[in-house]
């Protein structure tokens, strides 16, 4: 299933997902409910976990280890 990842170093980025959760390198990301079109099909939303990276102090600039 293709999804489409917002916020975090991933935003914007449409990856495989499986269930409630998809990976971008490190990054832990969410399903969240939403839907947007993307290359003209509809994808679902996963949001990069609040919990990944800021918990760490660091921006959303920054790759999670
Ligand atoms: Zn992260």
């Amino acid at each position: 299933m293709r999804v489409l990842l917002r916020d975090g170093p991933g935003d914007g980025q449409v990856v495989d997902g499986h269930g409630e959760t998809a990976v971008w390198g490190a990054c832990l990301y969410e399903r969240t409910g939403d839907r947007e079109e993307r290359h003209g099909r509809t994808l679902p939303v996963f949001r990069h976990r609040p919990d990944c990276c800021e918990l760490y102090g660091r921006g959303a600039e920054d790759r999670c280890e």
